[in-house]
C-alpha cells in the first residue's frame, strides 16, 4: 500500500490545473490517469474568453498551441439564422492540444494507471495496488468510479456524439472566426475550427432520437443533416474517422457536499449543458477553488456548489428552449431582432465569482 499527501484521479483539465495549483502551494501532488497518452477526449473544443484568461494563469496560451481564433456565434433553427458577436474573443482547440500543454506543466503523472473504486481517504486501483491519502480529488470528468459516483440521469437521457470534418478550404472560409450551434428537435450540435484546420462536429442529444435511428450514430447523423439543412452542408464535407459517443451525461448536476478529504473537481462538481461552452471553464475554476481551500482547510463543494448555481439554471434554461423547435424558432426571431442579448446570456453563464483568476 502507498501513501500520498494529495491524489488526483484522472488528468482531464480540472487533475491537471489542480495538480499545477498544489504544486505551485508547496505540496507534491500525485496525479493518475488512465491513458497512456493523451487522447482526444469529446468535447466541443471551444474555449471562451474566460476559460483562455483561466488557461493563462496556469501558463498555457492556447493560441501558441495553433488554436483558431473566435469572435461571433450563429445559430440555427430550421429557416432561421442569427448571428452575434462573443463577449470576447475565444478559440477552438483540440483537447488532444489543450489536454497535452496542460499536463506536461505536472510534475508527478502516473500514466495508464486506472482508479477501480474509492472511498474518501483510499483509492483501490485496478492492477490491485492501493492508495491512502489525505487529500483525494476526483477529476474523472464524464466516467463515474465505484464507491463515488454520481446519480445515474433519468427519464430520456442525454449523450454525446462527435465526429470531425476534414479540413477543406470551403469550411475554412465558412467557420473563419466562428462557432456554430444548430438546433434541433431534443438535441443541437456545435461546429467550431480547431488548430489542425478540420472541425470539430459535437453533438448532445436525447437517447430517444439515437433510437429512432436504429441505435446507429451515423444513421442519426445522416437523418440530422436531411432535416437541419445547413448542417447537412457541413456535413457535406465529409468526416474523418468514426463518431464517437459518451452516454448518460447528467446535465444540471452540481455535488452540494462531500466528506472531508474529498474534492469533487470539473464534471465531478458541477455539469453545466454543452451549448454553454463552458465545462472546461468549470473545471479549471473548481481545481482554483478546491486547492485554495484545500490549504486553508476551508470548506469547498457547498460554496463552489453555489458559485455554480447560476450558471447551470440559466443554461439549463436555454437549453430547454434550444432543444424544442417550437420554442428555437421564436427565440431566434427575438435574437434577430435584438442580438444584443445574447452578450447577456453568454456572460451569465459563466462561472462567476473569481475562482477562475486566481494565480
Ligand atoms: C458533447 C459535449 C460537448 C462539450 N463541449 C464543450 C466545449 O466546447 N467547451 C467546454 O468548455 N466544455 C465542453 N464540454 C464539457 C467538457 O468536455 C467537460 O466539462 C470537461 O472535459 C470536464 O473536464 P474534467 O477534467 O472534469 O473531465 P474530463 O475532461 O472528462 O477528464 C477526465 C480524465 O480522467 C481520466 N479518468 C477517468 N476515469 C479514470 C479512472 N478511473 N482512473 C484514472 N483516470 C481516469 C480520463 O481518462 C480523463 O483523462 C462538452 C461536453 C460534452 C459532453
Amino acid at each position: 500500500m502507498r501513501r500520498e499527501t494529495a491524489l488526483i484521479v484522472g488528468g482531464g483539465p480540472a487533475g491537471a490545473a489542480a495538480a499545477i495549483r498544489l504544486a505551485r502551494a508547496g505540496h507534491r501532488p500525485l496525479l493518475i490517469e488512465r491513458e497512456r497518452t493523451t487522447a482526444d477526449a469529446l468535447c466541443g473544443g471551444f474555449l471562451s474568453w474566460r476559460t483562455l484568461e483561466a488557461l493563462g494563469a496556469l501558463g498555457v496560451d492556447p493560441f501558441a498551441l495553433g488554436a483558431r481564433a473566435v469572435t461571433q456565434v450563429r445559430l440555427f433553427a430550421g429557416a432561421r439564422t442569427v448571428a452575434a458577436a462573443l463577449p470576447g474573443r475565444a478559440a477552438g482547440l483540440s483537447r488532444r492540444a489543450l489536454d497535452g500543454a496542460l499536463l506536461a506543466r505536472v510534475d508527478a503523472v502516473e500514466r495508464g494507471v486506472a482508479a477501480r473504486e474509492a472511498e474518501p481517504g483510499r483509492v483501490r486501483l485496478d492492477d490491485g495496488g492501493e492508495v491512502t491519502c489525505d487529500a483525494l480529488f476526483l477529476a474523472t470528468g464524464k466516467h463515474e468510479l465505484r464507491g463515488l459516483a454520481r446519480p445515474r440521469a433519468g427519464g430520456d437521457p442525454v449523450l454525446g456524439l462527435r465526429l470531425r470534418l476534414a479540413a477543406a478550404p470551403g469550411l475554412a472560409r465558412l467557420l473563419a472566426e466562428t462557432i456554430e450551434l444548430h438546433l434541433f428537435d431534443r438535441g443541437y450540435a456545435g461546429l467550431v475550427l480547431q488548430e489542425d484546420g478540420s472541425a470539430n462536429l459535437c453533438l448532445a442529444v436525447h437517447r430517444s432520437r439515437l433510437d429512432a435511428a436504429g441505435g446507429r450514430p451515423e444513421a442519426l447523423i445522416d437523418a440530422l443533416g436531411r432535416e437541419s439543412p445547413r448542417l447537412g452542408e457541413r456535413l457535406g464535407a465529409g468526416a474523418s474517422g468514426p463518431v464517437q459517443a459518451v452516454a448518460n451525461i447528467p446535465y444540471g448536476w452540481r455535488a452540494e457536499a462531500a466528506p472531508p478529504g474529498l474534492y469533487r473537481l470539473g464534471d465531478q462538481a458541477a455539469v453545466i449543458p454543452s451549448l454553454a461552452g463552458e465545462g472546461i471553464g468549470i473545471a479549471l475554476a473548481s481545481a482554483a477553488h478546491a486547492v485554495a481551500a484545500c490549504v486553508r482547510r476551508a470548506p469547498f463543494q457547498p460554496p463552489f456548489a453555489r458559485a455554480a448555481a447560476r450558471p447551470l439554471r440559466i443554461a439549463g434554461m436555454i437549453r430547454d428552449i434550444a432543444e424544442r423547435p417550437g420554442l428555437a424558432g421564436p427565440a431566434l426571431a427575438l435574437l434577430g431582432a435584438a442580438p444584443w442579448l445574447l452578450g447577456p446570456a453568454m456572460r451569465l453563464t459563466r462561472i462567476g465569482g473569481d475562482f477562475d483568476r486566481k494565480g
